[in-house]
Formats: C-alpha cells, structure tokens, sequence
C-alpha cells in the first residue's frame, strides 16, 4: 500500500474563523462556551473578542480547531544512514551476499526477530513470494489470506500458481477470523498467510493450532508491522517463514527493501536460492533446480536499512504508546469503535483503524472524516476501496495475459466473483484510517481524540 490516499499535513492547516453570532446560541451552549472562553488562552482574536467561543462548535463550522498545533513530519534518516552510506562507497562490489551492510543488517534484523535463516531482499512483495515459493506452493494450492491487504500479500502466490482464497475478519481488530479460516480449509489447502494488519497482530496461537492440526505452513506478512509483538514475542517468529517489508510507508524503511526470515530448516535454506534466480550461493557449484527471478537486494539499500533497524525500536514504541493512548481517548464514545488489540500485544500503529457505526451519526463517513480534517485531526475515509476479490483482475481471473491456466486446466474452481466477507467489506465501508507517526506527542493525540469525541457528539443521533 502507498499512502498517497494521506491528506499532506500542511493542506489540513485550515485556520478557523468565528462566525457564530450570540443569537444563535442555545442557554447550554453559551454556558458552556464561556466556561470554555475562561479556560482557553488560545483562542483565535476573533473569539476572545466576541467572547462567544463555543468548543463544542465544529472548525468545519467556523468553532476551534481542537489540534492547535499541526505535528511536525517524523525526520526518517540522517548521521547513522550517511556512515552506512559512506562505508558502502568504499566497497568495490554492490554485491550483497557475503557483503557488509548485508551482513550488519541481517545481524541487526536478527537482534529483533531472532530466526536462523534471513534473506534480504527487493521488496514486501518479493519477501512473500519467497516466501510462497519455498514453502512449496504450486498449481492449484490453495493459500487462506485476508481480502483487506496491500496486492503485495497475494502476487507471489499467484505468481506461483497457488490459489490466494480469501477468509473474513474479526469486526474490532480487523484480522483473520480463525472460525473462518478453518470453514476455507479444504485438500488443497497448503498455507495461511497472516497479514498483521495496522500493526496489530493476528491470533498467532490459534492459526498456528490449525496448521498443525491441518498440516499448513502459516506464513506472516509482517510488512506494516515492524516492531509489533505478540504476547511479548517480537512478530515473526511464531509462523514457519516471516515477510517485512521496508517500503518508504512502512515504519523504517531503505526505499524498497524486504527481509524474509525462518527458522524452520526446511525452508530456511531456500530463501537464498528463491530470491537469487535459483542460484546457491553457499555452494555455487550446486546445480539450479527451480525456477526463481531476481529479487536481491543491493548493498545502497541495504545500507539504510541497516541504519534504519537501529532507530526500529524507539519509532515502534512511541507509535505503540501513541496508538494505545489514542484508544482510550475515544473508548466508549458512542458510534465509535476503537482499533482493538489484545493487551497482552503490542500493535505499533502502521495506521490506527475506527469503525464509525454509521446508524448512529446523521452524517456519512466522508463528512465525518471532513470534519475531523478540519479539527486538525490526519484521517481519511477508508484503507483500500474493496476487498482484493473486487478487483476486475480478480473478477475476470485475469492474472496471465487475461487468462488464468490453472482454471483453464480444472486445477481450480474458483470463481473470485462469488467470494464474499461481509464483514471485511463492512470494514472498508465503515472504517476511518488515522495517522500515527513517531513525531507525533501525547498532546497531539489526546487535542486528537478531543476532536474525534466534538465530531461524534455533533453528529450523534
Ligand atoms: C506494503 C505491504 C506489502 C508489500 O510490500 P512492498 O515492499 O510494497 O512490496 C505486502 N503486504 C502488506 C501487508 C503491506 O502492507
């Protein structure tokens, strides 16, 4: 996922003007705007001079904004990516096996998420189709994922000619339904793929139950969740083979990158091969057995990245307590349902996702994100437009030059267009993505929630 779909800070900076005359208002709304007036210092001119500010009173209508103070944009690099940087061009190989900002990143990768095996690689998207490919998938093998994903979770099984089948979610924490996984079960089934959605960690005990009762691989796409944890166990190491992605959204970042990670000998010592053409580095005289592209990673990005796994850390925890703070600032607003995530976890908040029951407010979604834009507060309507099956690619089956072989050939029955998750498309109808980023504070946040309880209340029914 790219997050072009942000609204850029500075255009949300809309000064508000007071328009508000003292006819309009109600006994209740004038007393509490002058409580509010005796308790603002920093009310625009305009306000202390009518002395009628009503906090109540929507920025989008002309009232206060509640944030006051835009955040500042997080500053993503700067010595520590420089000295890796300047230590790389005095190499005279770019290279990366054997290299040395290959080997200090996957040493440092390795402080985090300690498994046996790391391949570094291109990208997110490269490190599950690693991923896939080693854990064996081919034709007509069945992968149970979530419809509400980046396409980069599913285009390595396509690729492989598995068949990506698509499981509902839970309503709060908006990953895998365990339930639903097991009904998508079938003998075709080969893996779960485990997308940590936000941030926020799946049921890892449970979906790691069912493959060994069914005999799946479960495989984690770790790629929005850097620094995440599931009941204290960094994420990563509870599936057969874990997937990052170090794309420029994602909480660290090299520009493009991923790392695909086991620790499981089976399909440790493939990783190598499936992102190198099938060569075997580790004995180059080995000859190549199985078909795999170009997915390396070159030493320049490996650079940052190492970089970048140092400040890993210090970003998740502030998006962790950022996020959490957020959920209780607008717990028990009505209309509202917070991002849940499990108190035994930490979700470090590659966004914050809220539900709006929409029965309860008089406005839609988009006039409520307005309003919360005008607040002050960075949100916008929705995460991906549908779940991936509605995508026409995925309707017309077509992923090979319009055709899909393997249906072709009867190794398949699936029809995309009859797949449904009601409850992952309620999500993407309901839902309200926000912003939480490391260089964000607590005021920010709870002037954020401040804003998120004035909107709900104006449009409560
Ligand atoms: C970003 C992302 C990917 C793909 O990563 P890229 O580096 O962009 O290829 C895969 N899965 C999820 C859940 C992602 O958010």
């Amino acid at each position: 996922m790219n997050l072009a779909f942000w609204p850029a800070a500075d255009s949300l900076n809309v000064q508000s003007t007071m328009t508000m005359s003292n006819r309009d208002l109600s006994r209740r709304k004038f007393i509490a705007s002058t409580s509010a007036f005796l308790l603002a210092s920093q009310l625009p001119a305009a306000e202390k001079e009518t002395g009628l500010a009503d906090a109540s009173k929507l920025a989008l209508e002309g009232g206060p904004r509640s944030v006051k103070k835009t955040p500042p944009k997080p500053i993503r690099w700067g010595e520590p990516e420089r000295e890796r940087l300047l230590a790389m061009l005095n190499q005279n190989s770019l290279l990366y096996w054997k290299a040395p900002q290959t080997t200090l990143l996957i040493e440092r990768f390795k402080e985090h998420c300690p498994l046996k095996y790391v391949m570094n690689c291109s990208s997110g998207t490269a490190a599950v189709h690693i991923a896939i490919a080693t854990a064996g998938i081919g034709p007509g093998d069945e992968v149970i994922t979530t419809p509400v994903t980046d396409m980069g979770s599913v285009i390595g099984i396509l690729f492989q000619q598995g068949v990506p089948v698509f499981a509902d979610l839970n309503p709060h924490d908006c990953n895998l339904n365990v339930t639903d996984v097991e009904r998508k079960i079938t003998s075709r089934t080969k893996a779960i793929l485990a997308v940590h959605l936000g941030g926020n960690p799946c049921r890892l005990n449970e979906l790691k139950a069912l493959a060994e009762k069914h005999k799946l691989i479960l495989i984690e796409d770790c790629a929005q969740a850097w620094g995440t944890k599931y009941q204290d166990q960094p994420i990563g190491t509870i599936g057969h083979i874990a997937c990052f992605s170090l794309q420029d959204s994602k909480q660290i970042t090299c520009g493009d990158g991923g790392l695909v990670a086991s620790s499981d000998d089976r399909f440790g010592p493939l990783l190598q091969r499936f992102g190198d053409k099938g060569i075997d580095r580790v004995n180059v005289k080995t000859p190549t057995e199985v078909l795999a592209t170009n997915y390396r990673m070159s030493e320049p990005q490996a650079a940052v990245a190492a970089a970048q796994m140092n400040r890993m850390q210090a970003i998740a925890s502030q998006r962790a307590k950022l996020g959490d703070l957020l959920t209780k600032e607008i717990t028990g607003v009505a209309g509202i349902s917070s991002h849940q995530v499990d108190e035994h976890d930490r979700c470090t908040y590659y966004f914050y996702m809220l539900r709006l029951q929409l029965n309860k407010f008089s406005c839609g979604r988009e006039q409520f994100v307005k309003a919360l834009n005008a607040e002050g507060v960075t949100a916008s309507a929705g995460y991906i437009p549908e779940p991936l099956y509605k995508k026409p690619v995925f309707l017309k089956h077509a992923f090979f030059a319009g055709r899909w072989p393997i249906k072709e050939m009867g190794l398949t029955s699936m029809d995309y267009g009859k797949a449904s998750c009601p409850e992952a498309e309620a999500i993407l109808q309901t839902c309200v993505l926000l912003r939480i980023n490391e260089a964000m504070d607590e005021e920010y946040i709870r002037n954020a929630g401040a804003g998120i309880r004035k909107v709900a209340k104006h449009f409560a029914v």
